[in-house]
């Protein structure tokens, strides 16, 4: 397939993309006006869908705050802060006459340590709210804190919430389906991360290991669960509970925005750059903002050089479902969160018409990162967590990203600009590996650059 590509026009992207090179591709097939409804695999979504996980968070706060002493302070809300990173700015590349960079600090989120709290607590949520209702634990406008309740646990303990993961997102299910009584399991890729495996065992989860890759571990899981009717699976590559789980950030991200003062509009562009793995998080953040924010939010994606299975996505046919090893590629990357050899397909026929664009980093860039948002900013972030960094200077400082802002007219208007970095995990990490990534990130070569 490689052999063949579908968008020749594009060479010098398939020519990186193969080569492991960073590249930006732009989305040709982005259109400025969001449809009401939005087609994902076989169903539809809108405005509702984002609407009701927010709605479903609000219902569950205070029983999450009665469940999570993290939780107690902000009332039940899983939120994490937006700041602004002027020094990581001017560490980058980027200058005051090209924009601000601002950072929405999902590597503090609680609970789950990672972007992961939204998605993955959402599911377990929304599973726990169709078994309670069923049973006539709650009803509709009546308090979920019924669900701490000895009689609730029982039932909710017959049934196992089981996934698939390269580590966070099994750290988010696992944690967040045992506090509420359910049984959990997490089947974990190879290149999960061993203190991840420990956190989810001390905290009474059923660790499976798998030798394979993220997918094979996902399949693995889902093969298994099919044949428990107690059993429910998160499925990361086909779920539409968590792509709703992440949409729930937009709404709170355009609060945060505004009391910041910060404007979104035709001469206030706002620039997202979110880091991709299987592409739930990302897209379901993507189909958040535009809906929210409208035509002056643009969104990119960010993968490793090794693991870019949404650009490879981007680039096939409607019926094509490659992996990165179709492409050359390894998969093999420092930032095991991304670690994904093929895309989600509910995530890129979601993201089709609302996708500015993607870009990949390489691992050593990820460090470099990771150590000056540490040095410059105070921030503690893991691998996967620095790849939105590299876009300022893939829109600003490459001729791919100079012509992608003129085309859009946006060149003009780059001073006004924020650029967002979405840093998406980091605040479990030892301190022992945590030393480890900054040592690495430090020996980087100052010139180093995306
Ligand atoms: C999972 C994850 C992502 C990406 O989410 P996907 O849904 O896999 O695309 C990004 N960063 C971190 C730290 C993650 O754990």
């Amino acid at each position: 397939m490689p052999d063949t590509p579908a968008t020749a026009a594009l060479p010098s992207v398939q020519d990186r993309l193969r080569a492991a090179q960073p590249c930006l591709w732009t989305n040709a097939g982005r259109v400025p006006q969001v449809p009401p409804q939005l087609s994902v695999g076989t169903a539809l979504v809108g405005m509702d869908d984002m609407q009701a996980a927010v709605a479903r968070f609000g219902r569950f706060a205070g029983l999450l705050a009665e469940l999570f002493p993290e939780l107690q302070a902000s009332g039940g809300v899983i939120e994490s802060p937006l700041v602004p990173a002027p020094t990581l700015a001017r560490a980058l590349g980027l200058g005051a006459e090209e924009g601000a960079l601002w950072v929405k600090c999902d590597h503090l989120l609680p609970v789950a340590g990672s972007i992961k709290a939204r998605g993955g607590i959402h599911e377990v949520l929304e599973f726990a709210e169709t078994l309670a209702l069923e049973h006539g634990l709650v009803s509709p406008g009546s308090d979920y804190r019924a669900l701490a309740q000895p009689a609730a646990r029982a039932l909710l303990g017959r049934y196992q919430v089981a996934v698939g993961s390269t580590g966070n997102l099994g750290l988010s299910i696992g944690v967040a389906a045992s506090r509420l009584g359910f049984r959990a399991a997490v089947h974990m890729s190879a290149d999960a991360k061993e203190w991840k495996k420990e956190r989810l065992r001390r905290r009474g989860v059923e660790v499976v290991e798998h030798a394979g890759d993220y997918e094979q571990a996902v399949a693995a899981g889902r093969t298994q669960a099919a044949s428990d009717p107690f059993c429910h699976f998160v499925d990361d590559e086909r779920s539409l509970s968590l792509l709703q789980g992440y949409s729930a950030a937009a709404p709170a991200l355009q609060r945060q925005l505004a009391a910041a003062g910060i404007t979104v509009d035709a001469t206030h562009p706002l620039f997202v750059y979110l880091p991709c793995g299987v592409g739930g998080a990302p897209a379901g953040i993507t189909f958040g903002l535009r809906q929210v924010l409208g035509p002056h939010v643009h969104c990119f994606f960010a993968e490793p050089v090794q693991s870019p299975c949404f650009l490879a996505q981007m680039l096939a046919g409607p019926h094509d479902h490659p992996s990165v090893y179709d492409w050359g590629l390894t998969n093999q990357t420092e930032a095991d969160g991304l670690a994904v050899p093929r895309a989600s397909l509910l995530a890129a026929s979601l993201m089709h018409p609302l996708l500015s664009g993607i870009f990949t980093v390489q691992d050593a860039t990820l460090f470099q990162h990771l150590a000056w948002a540490h040095d410059t900013e105070g921030l503690r972030i893991e691998p996967s967590a620095a790849a939105g960094f590299s876009g300022p200077a893939m829109l600003t400082g490459t001729l791919a990203g100079r012509a992608w802002l003129r085309a859009q007219g946006l060149e003009a208007h780059l001073p006004r600009a924020t650029h967002l970095a979405w840093t998406t995990g980091g605040l479990f990490v030892p301190e022992a590996e945590y030393d480890l990534f900054l040592q690495r990130g430090r020996a980087q070569p100052q010139a180093a650059s995306a």
